[in-house]
């Protein structure tokens, strides 16, 4: 579902007019539609109907507490990478016994504090991990439930920053070693085995690759139960694409019909680890533009977002379509849309055609997924506002950061 659409010539998003949100809770202002995240949580719930199966939303894509509660009150579990995440979904009110926790550096401290909670499953990337879950587990008379996250060397076809299942990458346990690994797991008293996970990558925009994935998974599985080592669950982890520009990336339900039909006639409950599809295209960020300054090679238009906000095009040379609020009839000219932030990275959008005047409000779309995220306070830039719009109503759940936050916590020297 699209949730923007232009009436009386503004931009609105469901039923809320962006002028107005700006004109409320100023920019830069992140802005999120409740029925598109809503709609995008449901294509998968509905696609699996039928199977047991549990939807770990990925938080570390937009981890505001008013999109847990939502995806909580939908039925979703989480799948975390730091006990910060875990401690966002209990102050989000979501169940801990429907987390897995994946990452390949996961502290003694946050083993402890996801054992404490009861969460659903650790996924397990390395064999030293396997040892220091047991020990721990053992030390607080607890028994620790394990996935091993394998690698299973398939090539996501994405960005190499966004490519996790490759032989080389840091992520998750060799194919060749998985069976060994599975068996040592099954020797530690402090462990039991629950599933079986696999992850490849982002932004995924074909099925392949999620099902050369699952074959590989289901080699090993079929392997392990010969052995006596059954598993409860398999997670196929995240990664399905969103369109940004002209991906065409496969509707949910035509890429989980795929996994679905390798797998029938097994009994297993069936995990997903979806993140930038369920919040991507439902989030948008509004900007305003500052300054239009006319260069001897390039026109910029310069807004108050910058790189900080929004670091997907400096980090990934990523495109964000960018659109104006109010559109004017003109031809316009072709801008680089850029930021205040000192670095010539600092950049949102390279040649765009756009009618701009200083003042104008432009759209940055599809800004939903590891927008506010990875956000930074580069420049001592406060971090922007975030609303939810949900019909005509505008909710804010993030305030726009205060100057004095950023530097709270920093002491000066006594004075000698
Ligand atoms: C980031 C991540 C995801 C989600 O990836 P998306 O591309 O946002 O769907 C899922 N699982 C793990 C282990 C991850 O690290």
């Amino acid at each position: 579902m699209n949730p923007l659409s232009l009436q009386h010539n503004h931009l609105h998003i469901e039923s809320a007019d962006l002028v107005a949100i700006a004109d409320t809770y100023a920019t830069p202002c992140y802005v999120y539609s409740h029925t598109a995240l809503t709609q995008a949580f449901q294509a998968f719930d509905q696609a699996l109907h039928g199977r047991n199966h549990l939807i770990c939303y990925a938080m570390k894509a937009n981890s505001n507490l008013a999109i847990l509660r939502l995806f909580a009150s939908l039925g979703a579990g989480f799948d975390i990478v730091s006990g910060g995440e875990l401690q966002r979904v209990l102050a989000a009110g979501g169940d801990p016994g429907k987390v897995v926790f994946s990452g390949v550096g996961k502290t003694t401290a946050e083993m402890r504090l996801a054992l404490d909670c009861g969460i659903l499953c650790f996924n397990v990337e390395s064999e030293a991990e396997l040892h220091r879950l047991n020990e721990t587990a053992g030390q607080m008379g607890k028994i620790a439930p394990v996935s091993l996250r394998v690698n299973p060397d398939v090539d996501a076809n994405t960005h190499p920053y966004i490519s996790t299942g490759l032989k080389g990458s840091k992520f998750g346990v060799a194919h060749e070693d998985a069976l060994r690994l599975y068996r040592l797991a099954a020797s530690l008293p402090h462990l039991k085995i629950e599933g079986i996970d696999c992850h490849i990558g982002s932004q995924l925009t074909e099925t392949r690759p999620f099902a050369d994935a699952l074959d590989r998974v289901l080699t090993l599985v079929d392997a392990l139960e010969a052995e006596g080592i059954v598993l409860h669950h398999l997670d196929l982890g995240g990664g399905l694409g969103i369109r940004y520009q002209d991906e065409t990336p496969p509707p949910v339900a035509e890429y989980i019909s795929a996994l679905l039909v390798k797998l029938q006639g097994r009994a297993h409950t069936i995990l997903l680890e979806p993140g930038r599809a369920l919040v991507g295209n439902g989030g948008l960020l509004l900007t305003r533009v500052e300054y239009i300054k006319r260069g001897t090679e390039k026109n910029f238009a310069i807004v108050d977002a910058a790189m900080n906000d929004l670091m997907r095009p400096a980090l990934y040379d990523a495109h964000h379509d960018i659109v104006p609020v109010v559109p004017r009839a003109g031809n316009g000219e072709v801008y680089e849309i850029v930021g205040p932030v000192c670095e010539s990275g600092d950049f949102l959008g390279h040649e765009r055609r756009l009618d701009l005047r200083q003042g104008d409000l432009l759209a940055i779309l599809s800004a939903g997924a590891y927008g506010m995220s990875m956000s930074s306070n580069y420049n001592t830039r406060a971090r922007a506002a975030e609303v939810m719009v949900r019909g005509q109503d505008s909710f804010l759940i993030r305030e726009r950061e205060p100057i004095e936050h950023l530097f709270a916590l920093e002491h000066t020297l006594p004075r000698l």
